[in-house]
């Protein structure tokens, strides 16, 4: 036979782009139209029902950038459609290529009950069916002319991204808005076409099924007659039906579709347009619910089921009948699709207690799943606190973004730091946003690489970022390859459906140790320096506030700010996004976020400073240090206050070569005349820190233009360019602190030199304003070192210092919390900070032998999504730490971070909990959520080993019980004697213990 394949197919197309799609409506009439533009931010919803709106046309430009305009649609349905399907199609000027980022709409009835929402491909609303004809129709719009950012070519910077400088030219053109007749017969049609047709065009061309497809496409069209389509789709329609019926092959990939809406909690938008956002979709997705018995959609993120609840009651309403069914589901259990690598080890258990305790209060819904489609890696901490929060299984597809390496498994057990192994899956399909295209199913069960022993998959199935969440074309296609021959199969189901399935049948999945790292996006470690800064500063404020006011509720009887502490605690997990902490999202939400964290800030300390006074007694002329660390502060204990013992005195004298001499009983540290610190001598080991003939604290400037995704990315090329900073304008001491002032670009640095006992500490402060450029500051170390720590959750983590292979390569830029330690046996160095995430260890191979330098990532300025990056003054504070056991790695960390509070005060403080191991951390000390007087402490060992040791709390109790995350009793008893809890802990083994109050 003549091989007419590529005709047929190139007719197929024609036939349904030119003909056939457009027969789905028709005949129309036009709809009119009148609106009316709110002045400023959106207003509620009554407001714009009750606003007078002026009449426009369709064809005129409406919508400044971040507007809200409120259209009102009127219209009769005319007499001679009686009987027929008739839709209102509302096209606000959409751009059908892209589905999603741009302007969108939520259409209401008159009585103010939402109807669906309109997006770029959904913009119809169903009239009726059948309709009488004669029917008014009044629908009213809250259309948002939010502007595209990510336009063409992309990553173009532009003043769009803040309301602030974005201007009023209108950016939209209103679309056609008319009432039509819906040929469901036709559109039936369309989906059988599309469905044959991509289905295929993924079959090998020598298959036998790929020709009958072909032939049978090539028989419906033949029925379709060009000039009446309407009356004859039926007929074509039939002679698809065999092909169309044929079973799936017994050994066909499953695929589990989760029906879902990727909604970015803050990116292109700001916080408050995703409360919107997230009121649209959900409104079409309990609107496609009620349309189709089968269809099961997911949302995640319990920050966005609160929106809905407090900003849109009426669609809340619809949303709680939804659950009920048990197909609209709440996905995960984190209060935001967080970043997982820089949050702290109390702020990503919180993720977890929030986000779990609101789908459980609200709905008895307790998941067991982690829903993290996008967050861009994963560390090494998180399996231990996903089961402590009593989940047990997580999804991503994100690590298939990954530059270098293809990650080898899609259903695996990934095993954290302390071992715990959390069952795992990432969908082969590789998009969040799956259409439900013959081209994706056939990339899931093509790519899935545990074939054989597996397959199940799932395939988050919708158009997120303002789509609009699955279509009814979806639905409609999922319907046709749910048991189709030469297809995966296809069913709707729950991500604990998926899972169970999943499991089931693979009894010894492999399993990947240690994190999750994705090759890809680490400059969101450094961007937006202000909002990293924010972050770190609540996480340490919090644990603060949580500290003295437990200590204070206990001590003194004070009030417990439970409601403030549950506010702020949200608000710090919402900032922990997945672009907002990674710097990524544009400058109107880094702008709110540094706002947002500065009142934090303040409501903080005002609770930690009404606290400690409440404990701190009448001020007898003496002074008390507050200690909020997990270790002895200058001899005052843990969790205590008390009168701080003498500290160790510093020696400053010039240097005879030119520089200064900073030295103490435990540092000699000489900084020469250009500033730099040329050596750092541990006079108790006897050893140099500084590599030879190197000098650290040096400032290193690289050029930073990666080839797209500015904010997200560094490309590893940045380093082949380097300028060392090393002149100076100004080298001084000042009592015991040498100031080093340089000038660069556009910008100047100041940075402060002491001694603080055994760490140099550096203050850095930068006015920057330079343009995508990479700051870094550089301390080479006389170690040799095959591999480094570097803080995470709950512990600590291991990357290699070498590149032999190129997964090793890719890890040029990683994620660290408050310290990097490297050693040999017996001595090493910890380089500790307060607010930075990004660095890189290299080894250096020279005269000396092999030395180790490790680099902070200070600032970066990229020009897209944020023109004006970090523009501006920053101040950064580091330590080195020379003979640093990973010990003592921890305990300047946490030295650093946290504030030496000195109050006036006569009263010491007792410790509520006293740990007699400094291996074994409390990292939070509270009452108990569920405002019962309960007094929670969180621990864990941190150095990575065995730990023996006796918790004893100094307040009398009734009972002690170790809990979940949630504070929910776990089974077996915690050994008690007396006051005391005996310990025993594995290598980075996290407990929560939970005690009962008595009288005493
Ligand atoms: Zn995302």
């Amino acid at each position: 036979m003549h091989d007419d394949r590529t005709l047929v197919e190139a007719r197929l197309r024609r036939v349904l782009d030119e003909r056939i799609r457009p027969a789905v409506y028709p005949e129309a009439v036009p709809l009119d139209v009148a609106v009316w533009h709110a002045p400023g931010e959106p207003v509620p919803v009554a407001e714009g029902l009750a606003a007078a709106p002026e009449p426009i046309a369709a064809g005129t430009a409406w919508g400044a950038p971040w507007g809200t305009s409120w259209f009102t649609v009127t219209g009769t349905v005319p007499r001679e459609w009686t009987g027929r399907t008739v839709e209102a199609l509302l096209d606000l000027g959409f751009d059908e290529s892209v589905p999603g980022f741009q302007s969108e709409g939520l259409v209401y009835r008159p009585d103010g009950s939402p109807v669906k929402g309109l997006n770029p491909r959904n913009h119809w609303v169903r009239v009726g069916s059948p309709v009488d004809g004669g029917e008014q129709v009044r629908l009213h719009i809250e259309a948002a002319s939010n502007p595209v950012i990510l336009g063409h070519p992309r990553f173009q910077p532009t003043q769009l991204g803040d309301k602030e400088t974005a201007g009023d030219d209108p950016l939209y053109t209103l679309g056609r808005m008319d009432l039509a007749v819906f040929d469901e017969t036709v559109w039936h049609l369309v989906m059988d076409l599309e469905v044959a047709g991509e289905l295929m065009a993924e079959l090998p061309v020598e298959s036998a099924r790929r020709w009958e497809l072909l032939r049978a496409v090539d028989r419906a069209l033949d029925a379709v007659d060009l000039q009446d389509v309407n009356g004859t789709a039926e007929a074509a329609r039939a002679r698809l039906a065999e092909v169309l019926s044929a079973p799936a092959v017994p050994s066909a990939h499953r695929i589990s579709a989760v029906g879902h809406a990727h909604i970015d909690s803050a990116w292109l938008w700001p916080l408050r347009e995703t409360v919107r956002k997230v009121a649209r979709t959900a409104a079409n997705m309990t609107a496609l619910l009620e349309d189709d018995p089968d269809f099961v959609f997911a949302m995640s993120q319990a920050q966005q089921w609160a929106w809905i609840k407090e900003h849109r009651p009426e669609v809340w309403a619809r949303v709680i009948k939804a659950v009920a069914t048990g197909r609209f589901v709440p996905a995960g259990g984190m209060w935001v699709e967080s970043d997982t690598n820089m949050p702290g080890s109390e702020a990503m258990a919180r993720q977890f207690v929030h986000g779990k305790r609101f789908f459980i209060d609200e709905f008895g819904v307790d998941n067991e799943e982690v829903w993290l489609p996008d967050t861009f890696g994963f560390a090494a901490g998180l399996p231990q606190i996903i089961k402590a929060a009593g989940s047990k299984r997580l999804l991503t597809q994100k690590i298939s973004w990954s530059q270098t390496n293809t990650f080898p498994h899609h259903t695996f057990l990934w095993e954290g730091i302390d071992g715990t192994r959390i069952f795992t899956h990432f969908p082969p399909v590789d998009t969040y946003n799956c259409s439900m295209s013959g081209r994706e199913l056939a990339h899931a069960a093509r790519n899935f690489k545990d074939k054989g022993v597996a397959r199940h998959s799932l395939a988050p199935t919708g158009w997120g970022d303002g789509g609009g969440g699955t279509t009814r074309e979806m639905v409609a296609k999922a319907a046709r390859v749910r048991d189709l021959e030469g297809s995966a199969t296809v069913t709707w189901e729950t991500p604990a459906d998926f899972f169970a399935k999943a499991e089931a049948e693979y009894a010894n999945p492999p399993v990947w140790a240690g994190e999750l790292y994705l090759e890809l996006h680490r400059a969101t470690l450094t961007s937006q320096a202000k909002t990293k800064q924010g972050n770190r500063r609540s996480e340490m404020l919090l644990r603060e506030a949580e500290l003295w006011a437990a200590t204070a509720a206990v001590r003194a009887g004070a009030a417990y700010p439970y409601e403030q502490l549950d506010r702020i605690w949200k608000t710090v997990l919402l900032h922990q996004f997945h672009d907002i902490l990674p710097g990524s999202s544009i400058a109107w939400v880094h702008r709110e976020a540094r706002k947002t964290y500065e009142a934090v800030a303040r409501e903080l300390n005002a609770l930690i400073d009404a606290a400690q006074r409440a404990l701190a007694g009448e001020a007898s002329g003496g002074t008390l240090l507050f200690n909020s660390a997990p270790h002895t502060r200058h001899g005052v204990r843990a969790g205590g206050a008390g009168r701080p013992g003498p500290g160790v005195a510093t020696r400053a004298m010039a240097r005879e070569e030119g520089g200064y001499v900073l030295e103490n009983d435990l540092l000699r540290v000489e900084i020469d005349d250009r500033g730099l610190v040329v050596s750092a001598y541990d006079r108790s080991a006897g050893r140099e820190t500084v590599a030879p003939g190197r000098a650290a604290n040096l400032l290193q400037l690289h050029p930073d233009f990666p080839n797209k995704w500015d904010a997200w990315d560094v490309d590893e090329f940045y380093r082949n360019t380097v300028t060392d900073l090393v002149g100076r304008d100004e080298l001084s001491l000042d009592g015991e602190t040498v100031r080093v002032r340089r000038s660069f670009g556009g910008s100047q640095v100041t940075q402060l030199l002491t001694l603080a006992g055994g760490r140099l500490d550096i203050v850095t402060e930068v006015d920057w304003h330079e343009t995508e450029k990479f700051l870094k500051l550089a301390f080479p170390l006389d170690v040799h070192a095959d591999r480094y720590a570097s803080e995470s959750q709950f512990g600590h983590n291991f990357r290699p210092t070498h590149t032999n292979t190129s997964w090793e390569a890719a890890k040029f830029e990683a994620c660290n919390h408050r310290f990097v330690h490297v050693e040999e046996p017996g001595w090493g160095v910890a380089l500790v900070n307060d607010s930075t995430y990004g660095h890189d260890v290299t080894r250096t191979v020279g005269e000396g032998g092999t030395t180790t330098t490790v680099r902070v990532s200070l600032l970066r300025a990229p020009r897209f999504p944020d023109p004006e990056t970090d523009q501006g003054v920053h101040t950064f504070r580091h330590a080195l730490v020379p003979g640093a056991a990973i010990g003592d790695a921890v305990r300047e960390g946490w030295f650093v971070n946290l504030p030496e509070r000195r109050v006036p005060g006569g009263a010491e403080v007792e410790p509520l909990v006293a740990v007699d191991d400094d291996a074994v951390v409390v990292t939070a000390v509270k009452l108990a959520d569920d405002e019962s007087g309960d007094v929670v402490v969180r621990f864990h060992e941190s150095r990575g080993g065995r730990a023996r040791a006796t918790l004893t709390a100094a307040f009398p109790f009734a009972d002690v019980v170790a809990t979940d995350l949630l504070e929910r009793p776990l089974s077996g008893e915690p050994r008690r004697d007396g006051n005391a809890v005996s310990l025993s802990l594995r290598p980075f083994e996290l407990v929560t213990l939970r005690f009962s109050r008595s009288a005493g």
